[in-house]
């Protein structure tokens, strides 16, 4: 990606020297040296990232610093958070060199501050109240594949956004997830600031987690707006990025079934 300048190691694809998530985040199809074990419970212990639990005392999954006050907020503080919200709006107005008087921008500051607050609304959702109730057992095996979720997130470098879809698959192990929350999940996760290798690799152990299937593979597709509107302007540059799990990732075979079915039109 695009984000903060590549110091080093220019031959490697950018997105991944600045990936902080050591593993499983790839362009291509990953190898197969972690064949050996369990790729749910291989793939965790090799990642920093994830030495937080998925899901917090407080039923956050992966909350900000500031998540749980903004949540538990009162309305006399949220009120004082627009305020200080849009007050850092008009500051931008004015360092672009606006008038923030003009008539056209009176409202922005506080209309750009509730936005904001949608655009990452997702740091407030609880998995539970997503999920509740949608997992159940069921003598199901194959494949479950949910493709083309459009989604909208904001990159964190640059707080500008990046858009694409996501294709999830995974193979039950006698627990199945109703479909519609998956969307909702990838819907939860990207309304943060993120970046997309990030965002892959959260819905990946999040479905694997509370599924504990036999593997999870989640493809993401995005453009970047910090590529397209700065920078080297390529506006058609597309990004991909791939987490696989358990045989998703042990097995080529089942791998290549998975991107086979995603890549159909
Ligand atoms: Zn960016």
């Amino acid at each position: 990606m695009d984000c903060p300048p590549i110091e080093s190691k220019p031959a490697i694809p950018s997105h991944l020297t600045k990936c902080p998530l050591p593993l499983s985040v790839s362009t291509e199809a990953p190898d197969k040296k972690d064949s050996t074990n369990t790729p749910l419970a291989t793939t965790r212990s090799h990642s920093p990232y994830i030495q937080q639990s998925t899901i917090d005392f407080n039923g956050l999954s992966w909350p900000g610093r500031g998540t749980l006050r903004r949540k538990k907020a009162t309305d006399k503080e949220k009120g004082e958070l627009l305020a200080k919200l849009s007050g850092a709006v008009k500051t931008i107005l004015e360092c672009v060199g606006e008038d923030q008087d003009r008539e056209g921008l009176l409202d922005t500051p506080m209309r750009y501050a509730k936005a904001m607050l949608f655009f990452t609304k997702g740091y407030e959702e609880k998995l539970h109240d997503i999920m509740n109730g949608a997992v159940f057992d069921e003598e199901h095996d194959e494949m479950v594949i949910v493709k083309d979720i459009e989604f909208f997130s904001l990159c964190e470098h640059h707080l500008v956004p990046f858009s694409g879809k996501i294709h999830v698959g995974y193979i039950p192990d006698r627990r199945v997830i109703g479909l519609s929350k998956i969307v909702r999940m990838v819907e939860m996760f990207s309304r943060r600031l993120q970046i997309q290798e990030r965002l892959t690799k959260q819905v990946a152990l999040v479905l694997s987690e509370i599924l504990q299937p036999q593997g999870v593979g989640v493809v993401v597709e995005a453009s970047h707006l910090c590529i397209g509107m700065r920078g080297v302007q390529n506006t058609g540059a597309m990004t991909t990025t791939s987490c696989m799990l358990g045989c998703l990732r042990s097995t080529a075979k089942m791998r290549e079934e998975f991107l086979n079915l995603i890549s159909r039109k």
